[in-house]
């Protein structure tokens, strides 16, 4: 089944990078960013969660005991919580950098793009357009729009366009079809712990 998941993974990617490439003019995505990793929820279901292991147990002893103690300072944090959504670090971030690149999930591939969801008008934005990065050189945080004189005055005619990949739909039964696997269940990243 995990090779199944990897011809997936291998099909999301060459998409992805082509929606990535398309919105160049707009994407601030670099090495070291990070900042997608350091406030979220992260879903994943079963099989990613199973895939992010593989990488997990293939990295150094010390990276593995650091992970591990990230893991128990957020249940630790989360235990003591009162926010009905609890948004933490991801604990695989080590040194500003996903120690589990190769692995990581779908969430993590496809974030940072501007996209719609199934049922509602207005396409959604990443949160990176509110710090400086991705659509902040179009977006207007005030209005939440992308008004025309932004992406005209970069001498592009058309406004960035919205791509289907929110999670809900990345992870849908459509794809398990297609590639002959389950996704299975699907929870915050912390909660597999
Ligand atoms: S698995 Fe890696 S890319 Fe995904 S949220 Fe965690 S650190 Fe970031």
């Amino acid at each position: 089944m995990i090779e199944n998941y990897e011809q997936y993974l291998d099909f999301l990617t060459g998409k992805l990078n082509k929606f990535f490439e398309a919105q160049a003019p707009y994407i601030f995505c670099k090495r070291g960013c990070a900042k997608c990793c350091q406030e979220g929820e992260y879903p994943f279901s079963q099989i990613e969660f199973d895939y992010l292991i593989r990488g997990f147990t293939s990295l150094p002893k010390e990276t593995r005991f650091e992970i591990l103690n990230n893991i128990a300072q957020i249940k630790l944090a989360k235990k003591n919580s009162t926010e009905e959504k609890f948004l933490y670090q991801c604990p695989f971030l080590i040194n500003n950098e996903c120690s589990v690149y190769a692995y990581r999930g779908i969430i993590c591939r496809s974030f940072g793009l501007i996209y719609t969801v199934a049922g509602e008008a207005k396409p959604k934005i990443p949160f990176c357009a509110y710090k400086g990065l991705n659509y902040s050189n179009v977006f207007d945080t005030e209005t939440g729009m992308i008004p025309t004189e932004k992406y005209k005055a970069l001498n592009i005619d058309k406004e960035p366009l919205a791509y289907n990949v929110s999670y809900n739909f990345l992870t849908s039964e459509d794809f398990e079809k297609m590639f002959k696997f389950k996704f299975g269940d699907k929870k915050p990243l912390i909660d597999w712990f």
